[in-house]
């Protein structure tokens, strides 16, 4: 199945939640879900059926993939990873998605949204540890440093980011150095310390199958 290309705000109307997906815009007043607007759909406006226990591990599989904007194929062969870890599948999961460079650069506010992230990087502006990095998917180990290129284009677009999400509060597991355009990835964060709101377990169940 290819890239979603349709609206984005559609996607939080149907999960009836905000999954963050257009920036500044999703910590404005003016969004749909701020606004209340109904579930997409000539039936959104009627009460939602009881979901069935698979419907329950499908909806929460798809909330946290459309969050971090991924594919199916790519997001299953993440929860194989999580599968080989040593630790609780859903916690490694988790870890696994939150590590990964578009993600971090976003968590940073070298971009404004995971998407713009996903861009910033396949652009090749930033790099990893003094290596140029172009692969939004890499994750990252802890002590891992990404670093804005020094290039006019890339400096600036970053502070573009970062000026617009002044305020934002940075994760206790990332350390900005706003100054100099980098950031550092302390260390893996623990389940507590990750924001999507998901039931990872039914994520777990969903694939177990
Ligand atoms: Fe979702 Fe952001 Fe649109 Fe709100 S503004 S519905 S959070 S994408």
């Amino acid at each position: 199945m290819g890239r979603y290309t349709g609206p984005l705000c559609r996607r939080c109307r149907a999960e009836g939640m905000k999954l963050f997906l257009k920036g500044i815009r999703c910590s404005m007043a003016k969004c749909p879900i701020e606004t209340e607007r109904p579930a997409p759909g000539v039936h959104g406006q009627q009460r939602r059926k009881k979901l069935s226990d698979y419907g329950r591990q499908l909806r929460e599989k798809q909330r946290l993939r459309n969050q971090f904007g991924m594919r199916e194929n790519q997001f299953r062969l993440f929860f194989q990873r999580a599968l080989r870890g040593r630790t609780v599948t859903g916690d490694v999961l988790l870890q696994l998605l939150e590590t990964r460079l578009d993600n971090l650069v976003y968590r940073l506010g070298f971009a404004v949204s995971r998407a713009a992230a996903r861009q910033f990087v396949t652009h090749s502006h930033v790099t990893v540890n003094g290596r140029r990095a172009a692969v939004p998917s890499m994750t990252l180990k802890a002590g891992s440093v990404i670093e804005v290129r020094n290039r006019p284009k890339s400096r600036e677009q970053a502070k573009k980011a970062l000026e617009a999400v002044t305020g934002k509060e940075m994760p206790s597991w990332l350390k900005l150095d706003a100054n100099n355009f980098s950031g550092e990835l302390v260390r893996i964060p623990t389940r507590d310390e990750i924001s999507p709101v998901v039931n990872e377990q039914l994520i777990v169940e969903l694939y177990s199958k």
